[in-house]
């Protein structure tokens, strides 16, 4: 069963709010009952000392008791059962039982207090009353005052509580019935929509910042992806019409298959299929986000191997590759991502540098990472294009790249790849100038 956030909220702050009153309630209960317990003992002490003292003034061991009247009123006001003896234990004066309030729950009390003249003993004074409450009615009526006046309280704050439950368990839940709406127009597609929500809830405003970073991503990455689209339609469409017409040409007779047409056919066919196979690199993407084969191995080494293999290459171009590596740098990371990495860079400055220039690769052992600088001398990339080159799809000039076959897709997966092995990459460059780039990982990915 699924609850509502705003009705478990105000369940939940009920629940919480009855228990502390109930608490409350029984906590003020038991400390008013102590209080009028404490003072009506104080009180029956005085009044026992007044009884004794009355006695003792108008005691006559001739006469009894003179004006035990005024006493008898006293113990019938106060419901006590007053007797005063002799020495020998005969009665003097007595009231009536009947003064006692037999109606309360507490057990009877009889105490016996010496009556004592000069060091002499006198008599006996006895007083009897059931045990605390042998209050007057203004006492009775005070304590059912304050009992009133808690359940009074408890009523006014539970009805407070509930309107100020019900606001808050609403503060707490508009957003995010917000925020599920917004989910759902993304999730329809809009991605126009922003979230316009301002609280004064640190975490509300996170969420609200973050969604509206996702409909950024998300936005951006349709775009791009709608550009791939039409870039890929495009690439493909010019070659499948050179072929297209080159083939109706020598179906109807208007050409002759001749080796230099033939070849040009088959030059925008190795086209296509290079692009094809460019198209896989999309999926590199999602494997630079994977997990990390670590090995223990010399970087240096690795990096021999890798100039070695590009040397053959950009000496195909009249270029030169230069290497400046430290020795013995080791490592433990994942070699193939890293290899990956300098590939990516090398095929880029290879791609982007004119046949003549020189592209130089300076490996640097820092203390507890290393450095990849890769420099090339050749077209460089606009201040207009470079913070955007890392991202998916990118291209700095469609035209020119046309010819490259690019992507867009290699330095994405090289910085999703730079970051899966912890480090950073960079890039300086300058239109027409060239361009560096910096990669630095730490040497140790365990
Ligand atoms: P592509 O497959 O198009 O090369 P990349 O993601 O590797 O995709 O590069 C993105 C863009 O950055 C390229 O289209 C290019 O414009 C620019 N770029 C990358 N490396 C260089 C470089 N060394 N020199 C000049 N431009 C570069």
């Amino acid at each position: 069963m699924q609850i509502k956030l705003v009705n478990k909220l105000v369940f939940s702050f009920l629940l919480v709010m009855i228990f502390a009153i109930i608490l409350g309630f029984h906590i003020s209960n038991y400390a008013m009952k102590k209080n009028f317990e404490d003072y009506l003992i104080d009180k029956n002490d005085n009044m026992i000392e007044v009884i004794t003292e009355a006695l003792l003034t108008n005691y006559d061991t001739d006469e009894g008791v003179l004006y035990f009247r005024d006493i008898k009123l006293l113990a019938k006001s106060q419901g006590l059962y007053i007797k005063v003896e002799d020495v020998d234990g005969v009665i003097i004066s007595e009231t009536s039982k009947d003064y006692l309030r037999i109606e309360n729950t507490y057990d009877y009390i009889e105490e016996n207090y010496d009556l004592v003249k000069n060091d002499h003993k006198i008599g006996v004074v006895t007083i009897g009353y059931y045990g605390f409450d042998n209050c007057d009615t203004l006492d009775l009526e005070m304590k059912d005052t304050i009992r009133e006046v808690l359940v009074q309280t408890a009523v006014v704050t539970l009805f407070i509580g509930i309107i100020i439950c019900i606001f808050l368990a609403r503060h707490i839940s508009t957003p995010l019935i917000r925020f599920t709406q917004i989910a759902d127009e993304i999730r329809k597609g809009n991605l126009k929509v922003c979230s316009d929500i301002k609280s004064s809830t640190y975490e509300i405003n996170q969420l609200s910042n973050a969604i509206n970073y996702l409909v950024k991503t998300l936005e951006n990455e349709d775009m791009l992806r709608k550009r791939l689209t039409s870039d890929i339609a495009h690439e493909i469409r010019t070659p499948l019409t050179t072929i297209q017409n080159t083939l109706e040409a020598f179906l109807y007779g208007v050409w002759k298959p001749s080796e230099e047409r033939i070849r040009s056919c088959y030059e925008e066919v190795r086209r296509l299929s290079k692009l094809v196979d460019k198209l896989k690199d999309i999926e590199k993407l999602e494997e630079a986000n994977m997990f990390l084969n670590i090995s223990k191995f010399n970087f240096t080494e690795e990096m021999k191997q890798i100039y070695l293999l590009f040397k053959k290459q950009y000496e195909n171009k009249n270029m030169d590759l230069v290497l400046h590596c430290d020795e013995e740098i080791m490592i433990t990371s994942d070699k193939d991502k890293l290899k990956q990495v300098i590939i990516n860079l090398l095929n880029n400055a290879y791609n982007y540098t004119n046949e003549g220039k020189s592209v130089e690769v300076f490996v640097n052992d820092l203390e507890d990472s290393f450095r990849i600088a890769i420099e090339d001398r050749g077209i460089g990339i606009s201040s207009e294009d470079l913070p955007f080159i890392f991202e998916r799809f990118y291209r700095a000039d469609e035209a020119r790249h046309r010819k490259t076959g690019g992507t867009g897709i290699g330095l994405t997966i090289t910085k999703a790849l730079v970051n899966n092995l912890g480090g950073k990459i960079n890039v300086k460059s300058q239109l027409g100038k060239g361009s560096l780039f910096t990669v630095i990982i730490p040497k140790s990915n365990e």
